[in-house]
């Protein structure tokens, strides 16, 4: 028989050759053991074995009996296992024995062996140089088994190397779970059978403040990495308990939980392999939902913007005509008829602005902003709403800082905030019945801020949800009234401007909402009003001109009012005769509407541009819907003049004395 340097033979080969074979594909220590002693008895006569891994945070273990020990041969063996494992690790005796759950394995053996002689083998199991572990033999046998067998030894070296490498796998592995776990903008956590969390990320952590509703008092830590959810009646709380009650199905369960501080969270729960253990991985998806509705309320708007341009058109063609014909009458009325003409004209005018201003509120959907003076936006705020808050008997008192307060805001997006405070002040106005005046002051801060102030006294906010008006999707209004998304939005809008919004209210007198916004650059002394210049009509007497609107009623009546004044007007309705008659004759005016059948305003004045440049600068632009994007940037370049629908006699007579005034825009 041949030996090698260990003292192994020629039958100790096929015993370590087929060893290495069945651990060539082994994953885990506990199936590396099982080889480990199966084949061992292949080659040594044992009665009992058991292995111990401990390393880092990593504990296993399992104990093998061949056939049945008696009571007094388990406890003799476990004691002696266990002050092994306790001088091998460093950790505890119960630890190690918890962890192994003793486990019987191997084949049946009729009755234990009965020797006194206990044959024991200790071999130390080691990570990286330090202690890791152990592997403990025991045979009852006359004689000793393990003497002169060095294949236990070898065995064990080689089974020790496969640990490391497993070991190694394991942690390398753990560690990028762990950094997942770390990192990851969701919170985890592992829940047990019982309800008891036994893991949690630093996200998850933190999250429970909002999650529980008693910001996190209610999750208890019960030891060390461990927390219970404990009397705290949130939803997250009942939530866990549900799960508890009933079964989770195959493919997990996902919920969305609203907290009573209004914040939004999703839930995906699935099952551990653990026995009724579970995982929930929550995400606070408050920010999200709110992008969403403002997304909707924005594309909502935008149509909204859509339909109003189209009505807007619509209603702008007869205002026209009612507003020459109130001129024409005029003319030939006496006193009193004057005075009830001139209130028809003020409320065609009034109309005119509305339309004007719901236009401008519906299309501006930019998010950009610009150095503007916050006052006049106040004033248009004001103007929108002031129908609404009469009608509820609300009135409004308006003391504006004196000169313009120039701030870089997105004009809409202010006014969006204006329109949405006198709405909560008018709303709670008229759902308390108390309350009569929503006041609106305007001042500059010593500090460079501009301030603006929107106060009422109406009903007060309580202060046990004072705290909460500006959480997202909170609301004290009925459904399908109240989105409670009102303030948060409008914090946004004006933290997005660099300021800020905040809240004084006290019950039964009233609140004020203030904004602060920075002021930019030196105050202009003088509000510069635009004063209207006064023609002398005469200097058009000899003009010719061509108008051109699809709109019979307009045409004809424009053209009557002003054809006193000039030389000629010649009214045409389809735009592709008009161009004829430019090709014809060089009009000293043409009186041009932009949205027509079939070739409209800009078709025409585009290819008039081209056929004959030079009549060009003589066009007055006509139109409904000035502020569409489109046709404000076609304007923009021509550099034309334009009157916006409706429009009174004499501002077309004055932009026509202007053009003439300007040099090259008169014939010859
Ligand atoms: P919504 O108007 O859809 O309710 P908001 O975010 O605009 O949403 O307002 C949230 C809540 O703040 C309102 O439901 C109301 O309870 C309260 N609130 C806001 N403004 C006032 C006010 N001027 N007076 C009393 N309560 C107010």
């Amino acid at each position: 028989m041949t030996t090698n340097g260990k003292g192994l033979n020629e039958t100790h080969l096929p015993v370590l050759y087929n060893f290495a074979r069945a651990i060539s594909a082994v994953f885990d220590i506990q199936t590396l053991m099982t080889h480990f002693f199966n084949i061992l008895k292949t080659a040594v006569d044992f009665d009992a074995g058991a292995y111990f891994v401990c390393h880092e945070n990593h504990l296993e273990g399992r104990v093998y009996v061949k056939g049945g020990m008696d009571k007094a041969q388990t406890d003799e063996f476990t004691a002696a296992f266990s002050k092994k494992v306790t001088g091998s690790c460093r950790c505890s005796v119960e630890e190690g024995l918890r962890a192994m759950g003793l486990s019987y394995l191997m084949d049946r053996y009729d009755g234990a062996r009965k020797s006194a002689q206990v044959h024991r083998r200790d071999l130390e199991l080691k990570y990286m140089g330090s202690p890791a572990g152990v592997i403990t033999i025991v045979s009852y046998a006359e004689k000793d088994p393990f003497e002169d067998t060095p294949v236990v030894e070898a065995m064990a070296e080689h089974a020790n190397a496969v640990l490391e490498g497993l070991l190694t796998h394991m942690f390398a592995e753990e560690k990028k779970l762990a950094d997942i776990l770390m990192n990851m903008s969701e919170g985890v956590y592992i829940i047990d059978g019982n309800g008891v969390c036994n893991a949690v990320n630093p996200k998850g952590l933190e999250m429970v403040r909002d999650l529980c509703d008693c910001e996190g008092a209610g999750f208890e830590q019960a030891g060390a990495e461990r927390w219970v959810f404990a009397g705290c009646d949130c939803e997250f709380t009942r939530c866990v308990k549900r799960i508890r009650e009933s079964a989770l199905p195959e493919n997990g369960r996902h919920e969305e939980i609203k907290t009573a501080r209004n914040r939004v969270f999703t839930l995906s729960i699935s099952a551990l392999l653990e026995k009724g253990g579970y995982i929930i991985v929550a995400k606070d998806v408050t920010e999200e939902r709110l992008m969403q509705k403002r997304m909707m309320l924005s594309s909502k708007l935008a149509s909204l913007g859509e339909m109003a341009a189209g009505v807007a058109h619509e209603i702008n063609n007869p205002l026209q005509a009612i507003l020459c014909n109130i001129e024409l009458i005029d003319g030939e009325t006496n006193e009193s008829g004057h005075r009830r003409l001139k209130r028809v004209r003020d409320g065609v005018l009034r109309i005119k602005t509305i339309i004007k201003d719901l236009l401008i509120f519906a299309r501006e959907q930019t998010t950009e902003t610009e150095n503007a003076d916050l006052n006049p936006v106040i004033e248009k705020s004001l103007e929108i709403l002031k129908h609404q808050l009469r009608m509820v008997n609300v009135s409004t008192a308006l003391d504006l800082f004196p000169k313009p307060m120039i701030v870089k805001i997105n004009r809409n997006m202010f006014q969006q905030v204006m329109i949405n405070l006198l709405q909560n002040a008018r709303d709670a106005m008229e759902e308390s019945g108390t309350g009569s005046t929503v006041t609106i002051r305007s001042r500059l801060a010593p500090g460079k801020e501009a301030i603006v102030e929107v106060s009422d006294d109406g009903p007060g906010i309580p202060e046990k949800i004072i705290d909460r008006i500006f959480d997202p999707f909170f609301t004290t209004k009925d459904v399908g009234k109240g989105t409670g998304l009102g303030l948060s939005v409008s914090r946004k809008i004006i933290e997005g401007m660099g300021g800020s919004i905040t809240v004084t209210s006290s019950v039964g007198k009233g609140t004020v909402f203030q904004m602060s916004i920075p002021h930019q650059g030196a105050v202009i002394d003088e509000r510069r009003a635009r004063k209207r210049r006064e023609y002398d009509y005469s200097i058009i007497r000899e003009k010719s001109i061509l108008m051109v609107d699809d709109d019979e009623e307009v045409l004809r009546i424009v053209s009557e009012a002003v054809r006193p004044r000039v030389a000629s007007v010649d009214p045409v309705r389809v735009s592709t005769e008009a161009f004829e008659r430019i090709m014809e004759k060089d009009y000293d005016f043409i009186l041009l509407d932009i949205k027509m059948p079939g070739m409209d305003g800009i078709e025409f004045f585009t290819k008039m541009a081209d056929a004959r440049p030079h009549l060009a600068g003589r066009v007055i632009f006509m139109t409904g819907d000035i502020e569409s994007g489109k046709t404000a940037e076609f304007l923009r370049l021509t550099g034309c003049r334009y009157l916006a629908k409706p429009f009174a006699i004499s501002e077309l007579l004055d932009a026509v004395c202007e053009v003439t005034l300007k040099k090259g825009a008169v014939k010859g």
